[in-house]
């Protein structure tokens, strides 16, 4: 981040890392009239500022950067976690299917169990097919409790990204007014070196586009 003078037309000193997307904005967007004395105004700063006031900026930047950084990761942690949400549904949709499976296949080999003696083949059939269903279903729970595990894991680790963000947050929204009250207390500084680097400059405290005075 480097220090200009008039990035917007109310504020005398910001800090920018890509200043032609500014000067590109103000070209497309302001009103015709405005755009020459904004762009002649804007220039990077060439004195010293005050450390103080560097150190702060330097601060806000980071926290910004870690503001940012932990919100991408909330936002990953919330896609992860929605989609364990997703496959543990699915896995208790396969699981529940199975269960009935199983609950059908008991009751055709309880029937076939009724008439044994009668129909050994029917017998066989039913007992084949109640194990067969009971693999499935043993198969179809495990299925459910690792998808279950994962969806845990997935909630906990979402939680936690969102702690951190949380956190990055409040650290940044500090640093921000931290600088803001180192600003105001290198004011005095910086009107005077702005002074010296901006002659003839139509900035009153506020804007450098004042009322004409009636
Ligand atoms: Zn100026």
């Amino acid at each position: 981040m480097k220090p200009f003078w008039h990035i917007h037309h109310e504020v005398l000193l910001e800090w920018s890392d890509d200043i032609q997307e500014r000067i590109d904005f103000i070209q497309a967007e302001k009103p015709k009239h405005e755009v020459e004395i904004r762009l002649r105004l804007l220039k990077p700063v060439q004195g010293a500022l005050p450390p103080k006031l560097v150190k702060a900026g330097d601060a806000r930047d980071k926290a910004y950067d870690a503001n940012a950084k932990a919100r991408d990761a909330y936002d990953k942690a919330r896609d992860a976690y929605v989609k364990a949400g997703d496959a543990r549904d699915k896995a208790k949709a396969a699981y529940d299917k199975a269960w009935d499976a199983f609950g059908k296949d008991w009751d055709a080999y309880v029937k076939a169990r009724a008439a044994f003696g009668k129909d050994w083949d029917a017998l066989d059939k039913a007992d084949a097919a109640y194990v067969k269903a009971g693999d499935a279903y043993v198969k179809a729970r495990a299925a459910f409790g690792k998808d279950w595990d994962a969806f845990v894991k997935a909630s906990v680790a979402y939680a936690k990204a969102g702690d951190a963000f949380v956190k990055a947050k409040a650290a940044f929204v500090k640093a921000k007014a931290a600088y803001n009250k180192a600003y105001d207390e290198c004011l005095p500084q910086i009107e005077a070196l702005h002074a010296l680097e901006c002659p003839d400059c139509p900035w009153n405290g506020t804007t450098i586009f004042p009322e004409p005075s009636q």
